[in-house]
């Protein structure tokens, strides 16, 4: 077993989630693909490798990954939800031109005041534009 598969375990576990191939494989595909991807574009790149799976699996891994608090699920886009494994601080910028979906950095704890008696426990912030790339197809 390489390293990655070894944290992947690890992280399933820590969460109380019994790592099985399949939930094994999506969650490997998500610490390894930072592109925020949906649940059909997960599907359909484990697919080849793995044609036991089912659609209904990656769905239902992925649900439990989101309530057990080990992925988050990234609602910028009106149609797809998007999958991220990066649980550390960050917002999301999406172009509006070729869909891409970027991580932006920020300081944690940047809620600002919040109402007296508030307990924030999720908190999503978007960003839409146009990416770097696009902007500079655009000037050619
Ligand atoms: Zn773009
Ligand atoms: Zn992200």
């Amino acid at each position: 077993m390489d390293g990655v598969k070894n944290i992947v375990k690890e992280r399933l576990q820590l969460h109380g989630i019994k790592p099985s191939l399949q939930r094994m494989a999506v969650m490997e595909y998500l610490m390894t693909h930072r592109t925020h991807p949906t649940a059909d574009m997960i599907f359909t790149d484990l697919y080849p490798s793995i044609p036991t799976l089912s659609k209904a699996t990656v769905y239902n891994t992925l649900n439990l990954l989101v309530e057990r608090g080990v992925v988050r699920m990234i609602t910028i886009e009106e149609k797809n939800a998007r999958f991220d494994a990066c649980m550390d601080p960050h917002i999301h910028f999406r172009c509006r031109e070729c869909g891409a979906i970027l991580d932006v950095d920020v300081e944690a704890h940047w809620i600002p005041n919040m109402p007296e008696g508030v307990i924030v426990d999720m908190s999503e912030t978007y960003c839409i534009g146009s990416c770097a790339k696009c902007n500079s197809l655009r000037e050619n």
